[in-house]
């Protein structure tokens, strides 16, 4: 008998398999019904589809196949966040976090393999970028959290922010498609209000977002309002400078009426003075905007140490001085190299290792 090549049922639209249904002389509703099953229940096999019938799960199982991300290592911090090593269909590794507030419960997901973006601070930037994720493999991280925070916590996923692995930016396509699919009803059903994609700031693809009329929400990783340090920081600025980033956030903020995130990043002799300070705050006036001041967490013995604590209040104080919302925010999970830029610091499973 001839092999059918088989293809992975959920790199199908919703249409797509409609029509695949019509064609093998089903009917259509069903369908619809294998759709929820593959994405709203997740299911990893045909035989679960308990209202479909035998004879179609038979016919499915000759064409198609389900692809699936699998958790190689979950690991929990003391402070109750859970780091997931996650095994892609080709042996890759990418990382995923489940961080708990009082209020909260959060996944940070990747959108790559690794990442291209070179920034100075950051660990995934070792890596290099290998390949985009597809929107099924970030998805399936949202499920893993989801799943892992009604089985440790008893509470259900409030919140997704894309400050993974990779830039969701330069993966556009999928990370927009991956959103689609969970805020769908087929899907995940979460209101875009509650996702956060963040950018190391590439202004062409922020204007994109804002010509897509897109409802959520967007962080930007800026650390500093002035070219020569950000340029330091963060090679991208060489190519998108401040003044083009602040132009592309008014052209956004034009069209969502949304507000933005800064993150930012106080290290010691580099932007931890008042020059800087002002800057920021001379920034955040372009567009309504809040500032987020993240702890550095260390990756390796480098240039890199977090300012002192007085120059950390003395930001808040010129911040809040102008009316500019400014948090200043603990890191998490920092023992299990789950906190933000350490992703695959420590990495020993998969092939990320052999970067
Ligand atoms: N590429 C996107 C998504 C990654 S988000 C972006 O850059 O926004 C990860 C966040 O952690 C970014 O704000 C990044 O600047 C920050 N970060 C990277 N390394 C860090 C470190 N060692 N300590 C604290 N924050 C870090």
């Amino acid at each position: 008998m001839e092999e059918i090549q088989k293809k992975d049922i959920r790199k199908l639209s919703l249409t797509q398999l409609e029509e695949f249904f019509l064609a093998q002389g089903e009917k259509k509703f069903r369908a619809k019904q294998v759709y929820e099953w593959l994405w709203n229940k997740s299911l990893k096999n045909f035989d679960e589809m308990s209202n479909i019938s035998l004879s179609t799960r038979e016919m499915l199982k000759k064409h198609f196949e389900i692809n699936h991300i699998l958790v190689d290592l979950m690991q929990h911090s003391s402070d109750g966040t859970i780091k997931n090593a996650v095994k892609l269909y080709d042996n890759k590794i990418v990382e995923s976090v489940l961080i708990p507030t009082t209020k909260r419960i959060t996944a940070c997901v990747s959108s790559q393999v690794g990442c291209s973006l070179d920034c100075n601070f950051c660990a995934t930037a070792r890596l290099k970028r290998m390949r985009n994720l597809n929107p099924d493999e970030i998805y399936d991280q949202v499920v893993a959290i989801k799943d892992e925070a009604e089985t440790y916590f008893q509470r259900p996923l409030t919140n997704i922010v894309f400050m993974g692995m990779g830039e969701p930016l330069l993966n556009y396509a999928n990370v927009l498609e991956a959103i689609d699919k969970i805020t769908s009803p087929e899907g995940l059903g979460m209101a875009p209000r509650r996702i956060t994609v963040s950018t190391v700031g590439v202004t062409k693809m922020i204007r994109k977002l804002a010509d897509d009329e897109v409802r959520f929400n967007l962080a930007v990783s800026l650390h500093s309002a002035i070219n020569e340090t950000r340029s330091r920081l963060m090679p991208i600025n060489d190519s998108n400078p401040v003044e083009e980033l602040g132009e592309s956030l008014k052209y956004w903020y034009e069209k969502t009426k949304r507000k933005v995130t800064y993150e930012y990043v106080i290290w010691e002799g580099i932007n931890d003075d008042e020059r800087h300070a002002r800057a920021l705050a001379k920034f955040c006036k372009i567009i309504p905007s809040k500032v987020n001041l993240i702890q550095y967490n260390p990756i390796d013995e480098g240039e890199f140490r977090q300012a002192k604590q007085e120059s950390v209040d003395m930001y808040v104080r010129i911040l809040e001085s102008q009316g500019i919302i400014a948090k200043v925010r603990k890191s998490r999970g920092q023992d299990i190299d789950a906190a933000c830029g350490q992703l695959a610091n420590k990495n020993e499973v998969g092939e990320l290792n052999t970067i």
